[in-house]
């Protein structure tokens, strides 16, 4: 009826309010937490599919707040893009990884594992964001090579010719590229030829139901072999997973099945050999 109607509208109306309060705060929140290092670095490692040694990580932000508990990137991040706040936190997380860096290089026995990071669109395109990221990396007195830049299919769809010039002028200095969550942008594939990227990891969707999605995962790997790109798969979880994937020609997996990301404290214990004292 016409006032059922009308009593869901005004319900939602609420509820629409409610989130917005809830946002605000939150970004309010996100810009005290920037100042006070609210944030905690995770490291979740790579490995090998066949070999399964470890062959990098991936850096995940954790925000543990103090009144409201653990916050979720899932929830945190999109707010902090739209506040524009996410390019204060991620150069702050490319210098902190990078002191890690620094200071693994120095202890550390073997190779250390490479580190990703996210870098989202706003960060990406910043006007000096490739100055600042070569810039730290004489600050910290490290190679790029140590790290690699995820970025989305979101940072492809731009323009082309400014995309190239940033990717020319990181490429410089040995980070690696690669194009995060994989086959669920919508952007068209001709980008691939054109931009220099190194790396496409392969979705978690398209993992997590890989005895349906078998062709398509075929498909990004065959596309991949052609464009001598390396890919890894996001999201393993099981053995069946992993045979799957490994069958397919995917040598680099990530999941929970090997390991969730760890507490910066923990990873070092496991992955990063000091030298002994
Ligand atoms: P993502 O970049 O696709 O990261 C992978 C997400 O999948 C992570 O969630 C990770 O914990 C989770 N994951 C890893 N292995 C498995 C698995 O086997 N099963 C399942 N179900 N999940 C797995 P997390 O840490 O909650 O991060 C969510 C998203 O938040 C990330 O997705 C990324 O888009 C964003 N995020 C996190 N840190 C940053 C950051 O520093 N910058 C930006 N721009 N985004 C970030
Ligand atoms: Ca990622
Ligand atoms: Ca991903
Ligand atoms: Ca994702």
């Amino acid at each position: 009826t016409k006032e059922n109607g009308g009593n869901s509208y005004t319900v939602f109306q609420q509820e629409m309010a409610e989130k917005q309060v809830l946002r605000f705060e939150i970004e309010h929140e996100l810009q005290k937490a920037i100042e006070t290092q609210a944030f905690d670095l995770y490291f979740q490692p790579k490995f090998h599919s066949f070999k399964r040694n470890i062959t990098g990580a991936e850096v995940l932000l954790r925000w543990n707040h103090p009144e409201r508990g653990f916050i979720p990137p899932n929830v945190f991040i999109p707010i902090a893009e739209e506040s524009g706040l996410i390019v204060e936190i991620e150069r702050s997380v490319i210098e902190r990884v990078m002191a890690c860096l620094a200071d693994w290089d120095h202890a550390a026995e073997s190779a250390i594992p490479r580190i990703s990071i996210n870098v989202s669109v706003s960060t990406f395109l910043q006007d000096d964001f490739s100055a600042f990221f070569c810039d730290r990396l004489q600050h910290y007195n490290i190679s790029g090579c140590l790290l690699e830049l995820e970025i989305t299919e979101r940072v492809v769809m731009q323009n082309e010719t400014k995309i190239n010039m940033i990717l020319q002028q990181l490429r410089e200095t040995g980070v690696r590229i690669s194009i995060d969550d994989f086959g669920t942008g919508y952007s068209s594939l001709s980008y691939l030829d054109k931009l220099k990227v190194d790396i496409l990891k392969i979705d978690q969707t398209f993992i997590q139901h890989i005895q349906h999605n078998q062709t398509i995962v075929a498909a990004i790997q065959s596309l991949a072999d052609n464009l001598q790109l390396h890919t890894i798969a996001e999201g393993v979880e099981t053995e069946e997973q992993l045979q799957k994937i490994r069958s397919l020609g995917c040598t680099e997996v990530q999941g929970y099945l090997f390991s969730k990301p760890l507490p910066q404290a923990d990873f070092e214990a496991s992955y990063i050999e000091q030298i002994p004292a």
